[in-house]
């Protein structure tokens, strides 16, 4: 039986994995630690490795990993760039779940952009202490409103449709416009600045590559309406948490609702809270009243969860039975292999 070693495992993870159909087949060794350098000895006579979000498979992890005998690297989500995809060509496969529930995240982000506009967040705690005043929780009606969403892959269309549903006038950007779909959905694609300059609310559904990296900086948020919303389900590092900081405090941005964070790694998915949190820049944003921070939790639905479990073990069991593999991801074939003919990296 193939021994998998899942690293950075929480008891939720252990249980939808033990309960998935495919787990019969494989040797699961959950692990808590997360993978590095350091805890790649971990997976020492295991046949694959499963990583989460904040692991880290860089060039001497996967050297690390290959010479051992690894050749299977499963990520059970759908971003992937805490891989090094370019030095794993040739190496080692790497596959994902790249759809688990686009509902899960798209819904968050309503979430967050509920709770910041009527201030749900805030009434919650006043009326449990007996405060039944109303006052600065005013919000504003989204219908009419204009929202700018960056990135239009499957979450941004989840979401795009919810906006709608609310009557929002929506403005897109995405290198690969998806025409036929804002035709059907009634939205606009545009480019960044005009994005920038119109919507009142803004949500972030683009990968974290080197092109987006800081999309949200200093200079994108003096483009921006006064007042803004900004949302972010999508990875840290999308957004300059410096310059973010400054919006808030300048009162250019009216409120930010971050499900991620650029420095996330050192403390989400973990309890802090006997502890003296050394993140100064952390810390200042959880004490802004306009400000909502979620610890990397937009996935985290019951469905969600399953759909992970079941094409995260698909995947492995795919690739030990010799098939093709539709969800690896390798640059040298444009991110799809499948797409060109080829049925694996190599
Ligand atoms: P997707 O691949 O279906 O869509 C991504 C879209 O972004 C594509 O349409 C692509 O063309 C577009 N894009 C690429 N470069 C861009 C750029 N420079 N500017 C604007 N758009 C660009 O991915 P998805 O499933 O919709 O997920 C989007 C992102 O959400 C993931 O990459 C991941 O980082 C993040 N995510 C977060 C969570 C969470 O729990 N917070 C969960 C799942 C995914």
């Amino acid at each position: 039986m193939k021994k998998i070693a899942f690293f950075d495992t929480k008891p939720y993870d252990r249980e939808s994995f033990t309960r998935a159909e495919l787990a019969k087949n494989f040797d699961i060794r959950f692990f808590e630690q997360r993978l590095n350098e350091d805890s790649v000895q971990l997976s020492e006579a295991c046949d694959a490795v499963c990583i989460f979000v904040n692991d880290l498979a860089n060039k001497a992890v996967i050297d690390a990993l290959k010479e051992k005998g690894i050749e299977l690297l499963a990520l059970r989500c759908a971003g992937f760039n805490n891989v090094d995809l370019k030095h794993a060509c040739n190496r080692i496969h790497v596959v994902r779940v790249p759809g688990y529930s686009p509902y899960s995240v798209a819904e968050h982000a309503v979430a967050l952009i509920m709770s910041l506009n009527r201030n749900t967040h805030r009434a919650f705690y006043r009326t449990r202490d007996g405060n039944f005043s109303i006052n600065g929780l005013m919000g504003f009606d989204l219908h009419g409103k204009c929202a700018g969403v960056i990135g239009t892959g499957k979450i941004g269309q989840c979401l795009i449709r919810i906006l709608k549903g609310y009557g929002m006038r929506v403005l897109a950007y995405d290198p690969y416009p998806n025409r036929a779909f804002a035709e059907e959905a009634d939205f606009v694609y545009t480019d960044l600045e005009q994005l920038f300059r119109e919507s009142d609310l803004i949500s972030l559904h683009c990968p974290l590559t080197e092109e987006t990296r800081y999309i949200i900086n200093e200079k994108a948020i003096e483009m921006m309406k006064p007042g803004v919303m900004l949302i972010n389900t999508g990875r840290g590092p999308l957004v300059d948490t410096s310059a973010l900081i400054k919006g808030l405090k300048s009162g250019k941005v009216g409120a930010a609702g971050l499900d991620v964070y650029e420095n996330e790694a050192g403390y989400f998915f973990e309890d802090f809270s006997n502890t003296v949190i050394q993140d100064d820049v952390l810390t200042r944003l959880l004490h802004f009243p306009n400000v909502l921070v979620t610890a990397h939790q937009a996935f985290f639905t019951r469905e969600a969860m399953k759909n992970i479990a079941d094409t995260t073990l698909k995947n492995i069991d795919d690739y030990f039975n010799g098939l093709p593999l539709p969800n690896e991801i390798c640059p040298d074939c444009a991110a799809d292999g499948n797409k060109q003919g080829k049925k694996r990296c190599w």
